[in-house]
């Protein structure tokens, strides 16, 4: 396809862009756009299932992506839905090799992705974390952050808390030694995959993304705690979006740039504004979409945030109580990992997450948070249901004791099926790839033999949910909502 025709279809004022800054590059790229764009996979290092990719082959800066030689239809794989990979784009893995090199592995920390859904980035920075270090993974779209909600079950790292707010909202200023804002932007670095992005741009659209990114950049320093990393992204090339935004944040709040140690075989493209380095990431160069990336240090001599009280945030609302573990419930948990200890967490409805990190908690105060942790399961106690318990105006003793004491049942949750917490003891069913399909069509599947209660169904050794197996049969518990409803293509 000639280039004329490519650029025909992307606004006029973006390709006399490009050309005035790639020059005589410009033409490369534009036809590059035209190419299939390079499908890669980040592999879950919790849950690797070795070589399961033909063909497969390294991604530079990431040694936990692959590049695969074709796009298999991912839905059709049930280590897919185990979680054993994501499916995410090549270039955006310069993330892990940022953070690899920049943090020290030898305390725990306390990080935070700001705009986290549909989740990659989040998974990224766990494989990067020290051990008992935490994560907070926000999203402020709701239907976005039922999409975060289910990659980071599938991920099963048991110490990310999850909440869905606008960042003005956040309480913990000055908290997080690690913030990553991978902003919303205006996607030039999409227009090869995603021919929505290339309608979608206009001048005017850039400097409205620019301007929400300031906003939420000026938040993130607030949370960041001095000393503290701020990595900045975007998948758009823009400099108003991207060093013009470093520059900024240097000017306003006196953060340092970080740079990072950059083979010249990657073909990544600095970017500069005075000592200040970003990192670009074009199509035409490497083998992936295009992308930005800068490391800010929030140091001493940064300005502190004039605000450390927010207006507006009603005042504490625990909706989490942490508490002890209930006996009955300590055989489905592994007893110890890397992670840290066991912070039990219950909900005034009766549903139990799991927390493992080795920081207090205490500092996130449990308000404005929507899963602290793994979802485990629910409880019920007595003939009664907890929340009809915690509901009933008799119940004037601490409903928890009084739980506690009552307890009969648990149902554990599709999360801890799927968790690096769940202890590796309960029983399993082994499924073969037709079976594990049929299970992932949330249809009956008939096995040999099974431990009469809760079997954990895998595939390849690798979890994929729960089934149960009652004097009725084996009954498929995974949820409806994650069930297969796509036909295969013979
Ligand atoms: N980090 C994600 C990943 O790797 O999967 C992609 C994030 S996407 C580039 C940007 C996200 O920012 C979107 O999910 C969007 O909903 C969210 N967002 C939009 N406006 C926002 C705002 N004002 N504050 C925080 N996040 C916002």
């Amino acid at each position: 396809m000639s280039i004329q025709r490519a650029a025909a279809r992307i606004d006029a004022r973006f390709v006399e862009r490009m050309y005035s800054s790639l020059k005589d590059e410009a033409p490369a790229f534009f036809s590059v756009l035209e190419t299939e764009a390079p499908t890669s996979v980040f592999i879950n290092p919790l849950k690797d299932p070795g070589d399961c990719f033909e063909n497969a082959s390294s991604i530079p800066w990431c040694a936990q992506g692959k590049y695969l030689d074709r796009r298999p239809d991912f839905t059709f794989d049930p280590l897919f839905h185990a979680g054993c990979y994501y499916v995410m784009e090549a270039s955006s893995m310069f993330l892990h090799h940022v953070l690899a090199s920049l943090i020290p592995q030898d305390k725990p920390i306390v990080a935070l992705d700001l705009c986290a859904a549909p989740g990659g980035k989040s998974m990224v920075v766990l494989s990067c974390l020290p051990p008992g270090s935490l994560l907070v993974s926000n999203e402020v779209n709701k239907s976005r952050f039922q999409t975060l909600q289910y990659n980071i079950d599938k991920w099963g790292s048991p110490n990310v808390i999850r909440t869905c707010l606008d960042p003005s909202r956040m309480p913990w200023t000055g908290l997080f030694d690690l913030i990553l804002v991978d902003a919303p932007c205006s996607g030039e670095g999409l227009f090869r995959k995603d021919k929505d992005a290339r309608a979608e741009w206009s001048p005017e659209n850039v400097m409205h993304c620019s301007a929400r990114q300031k906003r939420i950049l000026a938040e993130a320093e607030r949370l960041l705690a001095p000393g503290g990393m701020m990595v900045y992204s975007t998948c758009t090339y823009s400099d108003e979006e991207n060093i013009h935004q470093v520059r900024w944040m240097a000017e306003q709040f006196r953060l340092t740039s970080k740079p990072v140690a950059v083979p010249d075989t990657w073909h990544v493209t600095k970017m500069s504004a005075g000592d200040l380095t970003g990192y670009q990431f074009y199509p035409h160069r490497v083998k992936g979409e295009g992308f930005f990336c800068a490391v800010l240090r929030k140091t001493e001599e940064s300005l502190v945030h004039a605000s450390t009280v927010i207006k507006g945030i009603r005042g504490p609302k625990p909706a989490f109580i942490e508490s002890p573990l209930p006996k009955a419930l300590i055989d489905w948990i592994q007893p110890s990992s890397q992670f840290g200890q066991n912070h039990f967490l219950e909900s005034n409805h009766g549903d139990l997450y799991l927390l493992q990190t080795a920081n207090a908690i205490d500092s996130l105060q449990l308000t404005h948070i929507t899963y602290p942790g793994t979802e485990i399961g629910t409880v019920k106690y007595g003939s009664f249901s907890h929340s009809h318990i915690v509901g009933r105006s008799t119940a004037k003793a601490d409903p928890l004791t009084l739980s506690r004491s009552h307890l009969l049942t648990f149902s554990p949750s599709h999360p801890l099926a799927l968790s690096h917490c769940l202890n590796p003891e309960i029983p399993s069913i082994e499924l073969d790839r037709d079976q594990a399909i049929t299970y992932l069509r949330k249809e009956s599947i008939s096995v040999e033999s099974s431990t009469p209660g809760w079997n954990v169904a895998r595939y390849k050794g690798f979890a994929l949910g729960w089934l149960k197996q009652t004097q009725a049969g084996l009954k498929n518990y995974l949820p409806t909502k994650y069930r297969i409803i796509k036909q295969q293509l013979k």
